[in-house]
């Protein structure tokens, strides 16, 4: 696994695992089964993990951390807090839940927000900030879909670190496409940040391109960690063997990781933006949320990123 060294003494896998998607949010596999997973990723160099307070994965973390002795594990979490005493809260409960004195990385969680988030979380960022001092955080950060957020975190003194979305479609990206968000990324970088990156395949939409997909986040000025969200083995093997270059596009194509489908998170709000994009009329709603109906659905993806919510993916 190629070791990137992002100073004071910080070696990161460039292989971050995503654990968003083994939680109850997504795929909701058992902690136990999340946890061995975990413990494969290890065992195979990776020693950097991605999770929020609202994924709800501690426990499947933990399960793997209390049983593994070898490299330290680094880990980015982040909360939606708005104030300094929501963002303490979310700092204690990583800590307790996690068992750890420090978390490596802790980002305003700020998905769909823009460059306003630092003014209006400006308590947050005061806690983040203290408690970096304290040494309870590593290093500060800000994850985001918004390039003007990236562009803004980059003239930020008190982020050390940046998580932006960004794919070979552009998929998701709030407020630009993706050379905007490539041309961001390059300017945060400028400025002394580090980054890594979120949702390279499109939260699943790309799976059919996974090796270009990769290949174009990795070229970016600024970029060098790519973030995953995997839920088994053959995901882990093969995005192992893309970032080691033992599997090509040939090879991923007679080697499929996991059928496909559509999911649509719990979060939805039956808003009802995502029916106009599906050109096969699959979307429904009912009950105040939005379903399939597989009969129909081709799974082209094209509806995941007119939801507001982020809430559609391919799995
Ligand atoms: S656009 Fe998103 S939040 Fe709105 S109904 Fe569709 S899936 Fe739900
Ligand atoms: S994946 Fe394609 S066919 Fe399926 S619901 Fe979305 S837009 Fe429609």
């Amino acid at each position: 696994m190629k070791m990137i060294d992002w100073g004071e003494g910080l070696q990161l896998s460039q292989l971050c695992f995503g654990v968003l998607p083994v939680g109850p949010m997504q795929k909701d596999v058992k902690p136990a089964e999340a946890g061995e997973l975990l413990l494969e990723a290890f065992e195979a160099g990776v020693n950097f993990l991605d999770t929020a307070q609202s994924y709800q994965t501690y426990p499947h973390i933990r399960y793997a951390l209390d049983r593994w002795d070898g490299h330290h594990i680094h880990i980015a979490s982040k909360s939606s807090a708005e104030t300094y005493e929501g963002m303490q809260e979310a700092i204690n409960e990583a800590l307790s839940a996690l068992n750890r004195n420090r978390i490596d990385i802790f980002h305003l969680h700020a998905a769909r927000v823009g460059p306003e988030v630092f003014d209006e979380r400006r308590g947050a960022v005061e806690c983040l900030q203290e408690n970096k001092e304290a040494g309870t955080i590593g290093r500060t950060g800000i994850s985001t879909h918004s390039v003007a957020a990236v562009r803004e975190a980059a003239r930020q003194e008190q982020i050390d670190v940046v998580f932006p979305l960004i794919n070979i479609a552009g998929l998701g990206i709030l407020d630009g496409d993706r050379d905007d968000m490539a041309q961001a990324i390059a300017e945060a970088a400028g400025a002394g940040k580090h980054l890594y990156a979120m949702k390279v395949y499109g939260g699943g939409n790309l799976l059919d391109e996974s090796h270009r997909a990769l290949q174009y986040v990795l070229s970016l000025d600024g970029i060098n960690i790519v973030s995953i969200g995997m839920v088994n083995s053959k995901e882990l093997e093969v995005n192992l063997g893309l970032l080691e270059g033992s599997v090509d596009e040939k090879q991923l194509k007679q080697t499929p990781t996991s059928s496909k489908r559509l999911l649509i998170a719990p979060f939805c709000v039956g808003c009802g933006t995502c029916l106009k994009s599906c050109p096969n009329e699959a979307l429904y709603i009912e009950d105040g949320q939005c379903h399939v109906d597989e009969d129909r659905c081709i799974l082209c993806g094209y509806c995941a990123p007119s939801c507001p919510e982020f809430a559609i993916r391919v799995i």
